[in-house]
């Protein structure tokens, strides 16, 4: 699996429509200081479901919405499209080819795409965990985060570790497994005083 093509439309500096291909192996992207690298690097994290601004270097998850310049007016709505090559089948899906897209309305709106379908986050997220791709899995190391990394407490290192060791992805349908069972508990009671109404 790598990393194929990514599509721009409205993110950040990107208001026009950019794509652009991978190769596999190594890529580099080079540009001048406020060219918009970081941009791409936040569009990857973005599309792959991060819901902190802050992750963004945003202040506001509406920062991603390309706010204007001297010769244009700001948009509506930002897009990203990143496609994977899964010919190798390391993601779950039948596709040889994924293409995930995010859209993201100023209303705050938010949608996913996988391969064109409408999809959940959660439906994203569990496409790509086992792949140990997603917004969670330090698969993309932004600027500072080794410095955190190295100034973390002993508790937030458990939790990468247990990241790497993919056990957090346990935890993280126990924790959802546990909300089903107990909204099925309050619809059992709801049923168990109809009943009794009725008998
Ligand atoms: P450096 O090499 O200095 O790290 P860079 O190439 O990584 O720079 P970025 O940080 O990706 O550059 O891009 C910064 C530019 O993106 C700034 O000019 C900023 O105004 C612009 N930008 C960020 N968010 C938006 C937005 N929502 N709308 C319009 N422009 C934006």
């Amino acid at each position: 699996m790598y990393l194929k093509s990514l599509t721009l439309k409205g993110f950040k500096s990107f208001a026009d429509r950019t794509s652009m291909s991978f190769d596999p192996g190594l890529n580099v992207v080079v540009g001048p200081n406020g060219s918009g690298k970081s941009n791409v690097s936040d569009a990857i994290l973005w599309v792959l479901g991060e819901q902190s601004a802050k992750m963004l270097r945003g202040q506001a998850m509406e920062d991603v919405i390309f706010s204007g310049s001297s010769a244009r007016p700001a948009v509506g709505v930002a897009e990203v499209t990143l496609v994977l090559d899964n010919s190798d089948h390391t993601l779950p899906i039948d596709f040889s080819e994924v293409g995930i897209t995010r859209r993201m309305y100023r209303s705050g709106e938010s949608e996913y795409l996988i391969n064109g379908a409408p999809a959940r986050l959660m439906d994203v997220q569990d496409i790509l965990h086992d792949s140990g791709l997603g917004k969670d899995t330090h698969s993309i190391i932004s600027q500072g985060k080794l410095d955190s990394i190295l100034q973390s407490r002993p508790e937030e290192r458990r939790e990468l570790i247990e990241e790497a060791a993919d056990i957090s992805k346990h935890r993280r349908r126990k924790e959802r497994s546990l909300r089903k069972l107990s909204s099925m508990d309050d619809n059992l009671a709801r049923a168990k005083v109809v009943a009794r109404e009725i008998n």
